[in-house]
């Protein structure tokens, strides 16, 4: 490498949430070249996938959309979906990065006419509704997608399945031939903005995630609410898609809990006053109790958290359920004790949630990346400084949304000030 300055001052963002999108778009208006990897078919990371957003309850495209008009307005980002990193060598302005990129079966001529989706009758389960439901096997990720491209699942990508869905596209935009692909760039500083995934709540074996359809957790609660998700936005119990009036939130599921994840999230308990005020907004008569340890919320979302309280039909209830069970009725029926009163409880609910925390993206292999984690596999955010790495979002940590564009915005501008040199 160079000691009189950078080589290349390209900079590389990996993951297409809120915080790799803020990220690349800074870089880009400021006039540097940047690169934006997607590992999955469209960029909104779970942003995309909620319901609305606090702290305005904004539906996700008012933060999206905007953001994805200045991606298509700045010939400085190349957006690369269905692509990741796996190895990454050389340092600060000069970064070799070997990308992955698996097929789509869908290239760039798709106009998102559907086509392809009629003429197969394969069903896939729904990655954009954690499986809460099915899609076809040729689909759009979701109806705002960004790039509006269609998707091919694997399973359809070949055989008799294969041929129907390529015939049926007028504009030659299947490519059932596609294989995956690995390839090598140079940069000059990389900003890793890999976010988050649920807590796995089938560990929570005392809470049986996996015995009962009307035990789901938070991330799918927001499907259930959202217009696009699998009941239309309706909140229903999936076991029998009745509506589901008696709610519990479980707080710090798995959280603040050194046998899962040890820290507190700083989001979740805001993200259950969020699914108590999207079900008292559509039922009159439904009661929420929210079972917790102690109430976090956040600066200036006190005042949201105080509204919810005033909801006489929001039960807060402090206590850690110990167990559920399920009811001769079918309906899972929480096991505990009231921490202020000592009285035991067994009480039914026609759903529940599980309130769980945000883990790290797994990030394989972290040596072949230069990667330095903390010891709950956050990246280490201050590495970069040294090493011409940032990470951005919930990549470092816990954060919401408007405190992951702010670290975004600081990575650029960190990024930026390393490949000037
Ligand atoms: C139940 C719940 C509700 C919430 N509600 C709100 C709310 O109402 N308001 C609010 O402000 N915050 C809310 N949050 C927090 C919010 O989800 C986060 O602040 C936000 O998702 C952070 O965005 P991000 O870009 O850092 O990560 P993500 O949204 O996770 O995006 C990361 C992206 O990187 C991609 N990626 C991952 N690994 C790789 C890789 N190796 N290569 C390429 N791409 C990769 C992923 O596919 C994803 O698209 C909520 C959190 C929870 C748990």
């Amino acid at each position: 490498m160079s000691n009189s300055g950078p080589d290349s001052q390209t900079i590389l963002v990996v993951g297409g949430g809120i915080a790799g999108i803020t990220a690349a778009v800074e870089v880009a208006e400021t006039g540097y070249d940047v690169i934006l990897l997607e590992r999955g078919p469209s960029l909104g990371g779970r942003v995309a996938m909620f319901n609305r957003y606090f702290p305005k309850m904004c539906h996700p495209t008012c933060g999206l959309e905007i953001n994805f008009q200045r991606i298509k307005k700045n010939s400085q980002i190349k957006v690369m979906t269905m692509t990741s990193v796996s190895a990454v060598s050389g340092g600060p302005g000069n970064f070799a990065v070997t990308l992955e990129t698996t097929p789509r079966h869908v290239n760039a001529k798709c106009t998102a006419c559907g086509d392809c989706a009629k003429a197969t009758e394969m069903e896939v389960p729904n990655p954009f509704n954690y499986g809460l439901n099915n899609t076809k096997a040729a689909y759009l990720p979701h109806e705002h997608a960004y790039p509006m491209r269609y998707v091919i699942a694997p399973e359809a990508a070949s055989g008799d399945e294969g041929a129907k869905i390529k015939a049926a596209c007028k504009y030659d935009a299947v490519d059932l031939e596609e294989t995956s692909t690995t390839s090598e760039i140079n940069v000059g500083a990389i900003i890793w903005a890999t976010g988050w995934k649920p807590y796995d709540a089938s560990k929570l074996t005392s809470y049986i995630y996996d015995q009962s359809p009307d035990i789901i957790n938070n991330v799918e609660m927001e499907r259930l609410a959202a217009h696009n998700g699998p009941t239309g936005g309706k909140i229903l119990r999936p076991s029998n898609g009745e509506p589901a009036k008696k709610v519990a939130l479980i707080q710090c599921a798995g959280s603040r809990d050194t046998n899962h994840l040890a820290y507190c999230s700083r989001i979740c308990c805001l993200g259950s006053l969020k699914h108590a005020a999207y079900l008292r907004e559509q039922y009159a008569d439904a009661e929420v109790d929210i079972y917790y340890i102690d109430i976090r919320a956040h600066d200036k979302l006190e005042a949201f958290y105080q509204k919810v309280k005033d909801d006489d039909r929001v039960h807060f209830v402090k206590s850690k359920p110990g167990h559920i069970d399920i009811g001769a009725d079918g309906r899972p029926v929480l096991c505990g004790e009231h921490t202020i009163s000592r009285e035991i409880y067994a009480e039914p609910y026609d759903l529940v949630v599980l309130a769980t925390g945000m883990e790290p993206s797994s990030v394989d292999n972290l040596p072949a990346l230069k990667l330095t984690t903390d010891e709950y596999g956050f990246i280490v955010p201050e590495m970069g400084d040294a090493d011409g790495m940032f990470s951005a979002g919930v990549a470092g940590g816990p954060l919401d949304v408007s405190m992951s564009v702010q670290s975004a915005t600081a990575a650029a501008l960190k990024a930026i000030q390393a490949v000037r040199g």
